[in-house]
């Protein structure tokens, strides 16, 4: 296949922050774009971010052409088994336990059949109409073609965006709807290439896997937390992987630690109370044995006044038998 150049555009400021001035800072061939890709770090957020890009009739141009994840019955059986690891994993560092999923970007949808298994309801959106379609055909999951396809009041648990910020034009505008789908206590989960790693990727041979032209923008742990931030988001956890040369991010809407701090506090009061009412358990064990022994003590006495009584009965009843018998002589 010969790779033509596609189309397009140059930015005047930053895809973040709108800032106009930026640094150069590389230079890389591309064959999808003509110019090879340039890449600038805005002087204001610290973005890092190419320039010129594909326009989106470019980027669309390029997705169709894509033929990743395109995979047999082995291979994709495989694929749904690690990604289960993936779930796992998210489930381990967020304390989340399956409930609604929306996987944006699900491509085949080998995330969500590995989430569904683990008992998630899952969503799927993805703007590959091919994908989509495999998606739906192979595992019977339900795929919108754009977040706003989504049904509303529906929020998700957990949303997943599995390599797939760094193919965004507008970051901040495609993750504050996201916000809007996330439910109070939901998680985000985010997974790039890290750029921190950019010269191990080139070092590797494996420059083409972060600096092509289907990314126009690059993440270190803190250009992304900043991104979510203006989306509305608290990153919360956040792994720079030197050995897989990847960035997880795990954000929240900031409702969710004012929820887990709550929690906390509920949780607080109830060792408090327990602690409390064990306390009272004891002294009402304490008053219980000394009534046990104020009983014994009076059973005793009854005893003795009985044996009194019984004596007593015992003298009048030989003082009357006297005086009878005095009577009867
Ligand atoms: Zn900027």
């Amino acid at each position: 296949m010969t790779i033509q150049a596609l189309p397009t555009e140059h930015l005047a400021g930053c895809p973040v922050c709108n800032h106009p001035q930026a640094n150069f800072v590389g230079h890389y061939p591309e064959a999808y774009l003509e110019e090879g890709l340039s890449l600038y770090q805005c002087t204001a957020c610290a973005i890092v971010y190419l320039n010129p890009r594909l326009s989106l009739l470019g980027t669309h141009m390029l997705e169709d052409q894509s033929l990743v994840y395109q995979y047999d019955e082995v291979t994709q059986a495989q694929a749904v088994q690690a990604r289960e690891g993936i779930i796992d994993w998210i489930e381990a560092m967020t304390e989340l336990t399956p409930g609604r999923m929306l996987d944006v970007g699900c491509n085949r949808g080998y995330l969500l059949a590995a989430a569904a298994r683990r008992g998630w309801q899952t969503t799927g959106v993805e703007l590959s109409q091919v994908a989509a379609a495999e998606a739906r055909k192979r595992f019977g999951l339900t795929i919108y073609s754009s977040l706003s396809d989504l049904p509303k009041n529906q929020p998700f648990d957990l949303i997943t965006c599995w390599h797939v910020v760094e193919h965004l034009h507008e970051p901040v505008q495609m993750l504050s709807q996201l916000a809007e789908s996330l439910s109070p206590t939901g998680v985000l989960a985010i997974q790039v290439p890290a750029y921190r790693f950019a010269d191990e990727y080139v070092r590797r041979g494996n420059s083409s896997h972060i600096f092509c032209a289907s990314h126009p923008v690059h993440y270190t742990a803190e250009t992304l937390s900043m991104v979510l931030a203006k989306a509305g988001f608290e990153t919360f956890y956040c792994d720079e992987s030197a050995e897989h040369l990847l960035l997880t991010i795990y954000a929240a809407k900031p409702s969710r630690q004012l929820y887990r701090e709550h929690l906390n506090e509920i949780h607080q009061k109830l060792i408090w109370f327990e602690r409390d009412h064990a306390t009272l358990a004891q002294q009402l064990q304490a008053m219980n044995t000394y009534v046990q022994r104020l009983e014994a003590t009076i059973e005793a006495k009854n005893q003795h006044i009985a044996q009194l009584e019984h004596r007593l009965q015992t003298i009048n009843n030989g003082h009357i038998m006297r005086l009878l018998n005095k009577l009867k002589r």
